[in-house]
């Protein structure tokens, strides 16, 4: 009876062990998928795509004809910008080659994302771009972070602020300018 008593205990004492073993897996494995984004609202829109700005979710200017901010006149708007603060990450919308890295004119310092049948633009970024010409980048992957208003040492850039500063691009102050294309 004592040594049936004493199995039991042990018995109850290897089961528990076990159940904390899987436990501390489970929870291991969780913290270990979600120590990217832990900080961050990572959102995944019903088509696939990965939203560029974690946690800025503001649209300030939508796609299409609009008041041009600089001009007044009426002018197309090629992508939407984002509202998000200068060093925000900016990540990729989906899997692609970078197939454009460098200054743009208006649109500042930038990156182009193709993946054969859609190509991501990505703009007024910081020069210190993260991916590289050519390279293969995943769905959700940071790719640059936002960048200042004011760029210097870009050779016969036009885009100066009313001080004369020389900017990122035609652009007001640090956003994302986002657009997704078809058929690239
Ligand atoms: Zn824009």
């Amino acid at each position: 009876m004592n040594m049936l008593f004493n199995r039991c205990i042990l018995l109850s004492a290897v089961f528990i062990i076990f159940i904390f073993c899987i436990l501390s897996f489970i929870l291991y494995s969780n913290s270990v998928l979600n120590s990217l984004y832990v900080d961050d609202e990572y959102v995944v829109s019903e088509s696939g795509f990965v939203w560029p700005t974690p946690n800025y979710f503001q649209i300030t200017s939508h796609f299409g004809y609009r008041n041009s901010p600089f001009t007044g006149k009426t002018s197309y708007h090629s992508g939407i910008d984002i509202g998000a603060p200068q060093g925000a990450k900016v990540l990729s919308s989906f899997s692609g080659t970078v197939v454009f890295i460098g200054f743009s004119g208006a649109n500042g310092y930038t990156i182009r994302i193709s993946n054969g049948i859609f190509e991501a633009t990505y703009s007024h970024l910081s020069p210190n771009f993260i991916v590289y010409l050519n390279q293969f980048v995943s769905a959700g992957e940071l790719i640059a972070v936002i960048g200042p208003k004011n760029v210097y040492g870009v050779p016969n850039n036009p885009y100066k602020d009313s001080n004369g500063n020389p900017t990122n691009g035609a652009t007001t102050g640090p956003h994302l300018h986002f657009s997704i294309k078809k058929g690239r």
